[in-house]
């Protein structure tokens, strides 16, 4: 009778667990996620100075299975538009952040990207929808190779990873046409500059506890210009 009992919570277990596993539930919940980013774009509009998001970045927001990205005890949470934590105290980032940074890259379909801070290689799955190749950096081993796996198995092949500092970027691969920093060093890394194209831009949150995200841009002349778009928390960059 208890083993009955037993199997017959299981039972109900595996039905009331089945829907959230479902890939028909997650496009649902990625559907109301992409709402609500597209709202709090319009809401933000006055200080980013962006009020709509271009429908490319909105439309591989909407097709990234982000729950396969977050570890599995906070999948429930994973299509909230809010940070998680990722272990290592490290963070997958907020949804309308990683759509807002992808905006600001204005991204083409020929471009090579250098992203720092690989974390839970959602952002690098975006990016490598948009982007011809995306190379991603990541300091923590654990965190690197779990994000690289995870790519692999997911079938985004233009994603290369390696583990190591991104301060100094990746100088076999350079130069970028874009770069995007997802930790924040208190000052921009001068590798990084020197490893943009010109022409070329790089998002990347700078300062302390709270920072400003800018975006630089890489004159034809070798100059830089940067221009702040919104206060931001990002962890900070470490460094070897
Ligand atoms: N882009 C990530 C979010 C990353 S959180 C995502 O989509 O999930 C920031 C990441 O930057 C952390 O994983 C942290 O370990 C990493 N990081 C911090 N300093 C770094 C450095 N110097 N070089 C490379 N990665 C770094």
């Amino acid at each position: 009778m208890k083993r009955l009992f037993l199997l017959m919570l299981l039972l109900v277990g595996a039905v009331a667990t089945e829907p959230v596993q479902s890939g028909e539930y997650f496009a649902t919940e990625r559907r109301q996620m992409v709402k609500d980013i597209t709202e709090m774009a319009t809401n933000t509009a006055s200080v980013t100075g962006i009020g709509k998001f271009a429908s490319l970045v909105l439309e591989a927001m909407e097709e990234v299975p982000r729950h396969e990205f977050v570890p599995r005890e906070k999948i429930s949470a994973a299509y909230k538009n809010r940070p998680l934590r990722i272990g290592h105290r490290q963070t997958i980032s907020q949804p309308f952040i990683v759509a807002l940074m992808t905006e600001l890259l204005n991204l083409k379909g020929t471009d090579r990207v250098l992203e720092v801070g690989t974390g839970s290689g959602y952002q690098a799955a975006v990016l490598s929808l948009l982007a011809a190749q995306v190379y991603s950096i990541e300091i923590i081993p654990e965190l690197g190779e779990a994000a690289q796996n995870n790519l692999r198995r997911l079938g985004y092949a233009n994603v290369q990873t390696k583990i190591g500092d991104g301060y100094l970027g990746w100088p076999a691969h350079a130069p970028f046409d874009c770069i995007i920093v997802t930790a924040a060093p208190d000052h921009i890394p001068p590798a990084l500059i020197d490893q943009l194209k010109p022409n070329g831009r790089m998002v990347i949150p700078v300062g302390g506890f709270t920072q400003d995200l800018l975006v630089l841009t890489k004159r034809a002349d070798g100059t830089t210009i940067s221009e702040t778009i919104v206060p931001v928390r990002f962890v900070p960059l470490t460094r070897d």
